[in-house]
């Protein structure tokens, strides 16, 4: 498989290429030249397949004709998995009423993000030694995501990474699953400052070119195409779970940077009968704003209870709209520069009405959120996160036929926001086994001014 850009200018691309890469030159994100067709036959053997297997054949269309051989991937694929505390890796809950929950959280970080880069921190590694090369990881995170990365870089051999976080400005769960990660290549760094401050370094330590090439400085950013690779799996086995391949299933999705939703529309496709994606979001509403108007508007970060889907702009949405363009990059590309200048872009009537046969979108304000919560512990005696009860919500609202079931994903494991589920529910969730005794492990951090100089020594005094 080759890959082409969504802008149009960069193509010719192999797997191996575009995994180091990430963003395209032109500014755009890689997408398959072509989308592979699964048949009727191997969604009967994914009904039954674990789900390394499942994601062997489901990827490997992806992969080959890069350095990567099968045997090879099979075996990242069998060692990245092997991480997660359900011996299913993705198990389908039956809430009943025709819904599901896909549990998405049973990795080292209890979030959906774990899926993909526990793997994608594995292929980096791999690629990397292939070519005699390391790189450095340089991140900012307000708490939620930052551990996701650490567990997948800790211990790579070709891999240094540094997280920055606000001192004092995340949960001690959040610090806590960054900072007792014992490996000797993670490097977390606390910041005096606010978590934009955090964000400003990592943006002025990669504008820093010499500093970037000299240490070869990248980002294991959701729109790196591995990432969304790697989520086509599990709509893919809980459609050959559901139906076999044979019958419509709808999914519901909490969604913030477009990332997983974009991985089920690949896996459609791919052959997979999906009849609705429900798109559910919080305040920070403008994919379904979209969806109602046709027109993607910037607004500003409103903070919510739901924080990973806190985002201004989808950046994965670009290659849905590569699609509704008909593939034609320079659009995409104009479509772009409009949104940068103007902060918001139109699609046509036709694109709209195309996009709205299978799409749909709610959003699932705070308040509602809570009640989802509380709604769900009620009936079905299942507490859930309040991402995904965002999704939850949405597919309540937007479900247009109950002869179809509905796979609502569940994208982190209630425990991770307590304060949230005790509001709604009355009952605080128990950290689960892999967590116990997070509280008592050492702790490994360096505490720094919100200083560009000072954090680049430190950096450079590390590597060494
Ligand atoms: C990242 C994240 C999401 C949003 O996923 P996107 O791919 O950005 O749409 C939803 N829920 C949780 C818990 C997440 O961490």
């Amino acid at each position: 498989m080759n890959y082409v850009s969504t802008r149009g200018v960069d193509h010719g691309l192999d797997f191996g290429a575009i995994l180091l890469a990430g963003l395209a030159r032109d500014g755009g994100l890689f997408v398959p030249e072509s989308w592979p067709v699964l048949d009727l036959r191997a969604f009967e053997r994914f009904a039954g397949g674990t789900y390394a297997d499942v994601a062997l054949e489901v990827m490997w269309p992806y992969v080959d004709g890069s350095s990567f051989d099968s045997d090879e991937l099979g075996s990242i694929v069998a060692d990245a998995y092997s991480t997660f505390d359900d011996p299913d890796v993705v198990p389908l809950r039956d809430l009943g009423d025709g819904l599901y929950l896909a549990e998405l959280f049973h990795g080292p970080t209890l979030a959906f993000k774990d899926i993909a880069l526990q793997l994608v921190g594995r292929l980096f590694d791999a690629e990397l030694a292939r070519r005699g090369q390391r790189v450095t990881i340089v991140g900012a995170t307000s708490g939620d995501t930052g551990s996701a990365a650490i567990e997948a870089c800790r211990d790579r051999e070709a891999i240094d990474i540094f997280i920055l976080h606000p001192e004092g400005r995340v949960s001690d769960v959040q610090r806590r699953q960054m900072t007792t990660v014992d490996a000797p290549n993670v490097h977390n760094i606390a910041i005096a400052g606010t978590f934009d401050d955090c964000q400003d370094l990592v943006k002025a330590l990669f504008a820093d070119t010499d500093f970037r090439d000299r240490r070869n400085l990248s980002a294991v950013n959701s729109i790196n195409w591995a990432r969304v690779m790697a989520q086509i799996v599990y709509y893919v086995r809980c459609a050959a779970q559901l139906g076999g391949g044979t019958q419509p299933v709808s999914f519901a999705v909490p969604t913030g940077n477009f990332g997983n939703v974009f991985a089920g529309y690949a896996a459609q496709r791919m052959g997979t009968p999906i009849s609705q994606f429900i798109i559910g979001s919080n305040r920070n509403d403008i994919l379904t704003r979209f969806l109602e108007s046709g027109t993607m508007a910037m607004a500003g970060v409103k903070p919510t209870l739901s924080p990973a889907m806190d985002i201004q702009v989808s950046s994965n949405f670009e290659r849905l709209l590569f699609e509704l363009c008909n593939r034609d990059g320079a659009r995409v590309a104009e479509l772009m520069t409009e949104f940068r200048g103007e902060r918001q872009f139109s699609v046509t009537a036709d694109q709209l009405a195309l996009l709205r046969e299978h799409w749909d979108g709610a959003c699932i304000d705070d308040d509602q959120t809570k009640k989802v919560i509380a709604a769900t512990y009620e009936h079905y005696r299942v507490i859930v996160d309040p991402h995904t009860a965002v999704g939850l919500g949405a597919a309540q609202a937007r479900r247009r036929d109950d002869g179809v079931p509905v796979v609502c994903l569940a994208t982190a494991q209630p425990a991770k926001f307590p304060d949230a589920v005790e509001a709604a529910i009355g009952v605080r969730p128990a950290l689960p086994d892999r967590l116990r005794n997070l509280l008592e492990r050492d702790e490994r951090f360096d505490s720094l001014p919100n200083d560009l100089a000072a954090v680049r020594d430190h950096i450079e005094g590390v590597l060494g």
